[in-house]
């Protein structure tokens, strides 16, 4: 049985059909790349995912439970954890506060909270930042600060999404190296990740979306050959 279940995923802004119809699988233990130009409806997928926005068609399941008409917290607390694109630490609030936020979905024990929030700042390298405020962060800084807000929460499943974008390129492979190590403790993921070169080195599979629809789906090198995956993204990019 698939960890995730996704079928006739659609999802309607207006006159704009932003998912169009989407069905795929993600296996425990597997590593989903989703690609797709700008606007393509990967981040909406996400959205639908985790209960931040309601399809107007469509089906998924986690762990044969389905999703559908759950609130973003009681999806977290299933077990499907999730960062932004759109980095939102808790400004107001220490590193160590922001990550104890995540825990203190499973438990009401500060003390358990905070030694979890620190496990988690130490596994993504940010635990001499724990007093320091998020706008004091770097945006490679906040990227692991997204990460451990995640990880507190203890998902089975984790959807990252731009996982590189806007990081400068001394703080990529600190980042690559971290989602590699949650991938060999065998988490299961679906990235959402431009830099082809990254998305190759992690992804087992790979989803393709343009307009919302899905358009490929296959291995990294059935999609870096895909003749709809070039015309549409991938040419952009090469170009
Ligand atoms: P991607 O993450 O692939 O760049 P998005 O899922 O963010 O794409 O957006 C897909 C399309 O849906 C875009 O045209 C975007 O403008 C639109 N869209 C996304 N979220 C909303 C929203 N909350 N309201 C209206 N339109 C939206
Ligand atoms: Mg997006």
């Amino acid at each position: 049985m698939a960890m995730l279940e996704v079928k006739g995923l659609t999802k309607k802004f207006g006159g704009l059909v932003a998912n169009d119809d989407i069905a795929f699988a993600v296996k425990e233990g597997e590593i989903l790349g989703l690609i797709g130009p700008n606007g393509a409806g990967k981040s909406t997928l996400f959205d639908l995912l985790t209960g931040f926005q309601r399809p107007d068609a469509g089906y998924v399941s986690f762990l044969g439970r389905s999703l559908l008409g759950s609130r973003p917290d009681q999806i977290s607390r299933l077990g499907v954890g999730r960062t932004f694109q759109k980095l939102r630490p808790f400004d107001h609030m220490t590193v160590e506060e922001n990550v104890m936020v995540g825990v203190l979905q499973h438990t009401a024990n500060l003390r358990v909270a905070r030694e979890q929030a620190l496990g988690a700042l130490f596994f993504v390298g940010l635990l001499e930042k724990r007093g320091a405020h998020g706008h004091m962060l770097s945006t490679g800084q906040r990227k692991r600060l997204e990460l451990a807000r995640a990880m507190a929460t203890r998902p089975r499943l984790l959807l990252m999404d731009e996982v590189s974008g806007g990081v400068d390129q001394r703080s990529l492979p600190g980042l690559i190296d971290l989602v590699n190590r949650l991938k060999q403790q065998g988490m299961t993921m679906i990235i959402i990740e431009h830099n082809m070169q990254v998305l190759m080195s992690l992804a087992d599979r790979v989803l393709a979306l343009h307009l919302g629809r899905k358009i490929a789906e296959g291995t990294p090198e059935e999609i870096q050959n895909d003749r709809k995956v070039i015309e549409s993204y991938l040419g952009l990019a090469y170009a």
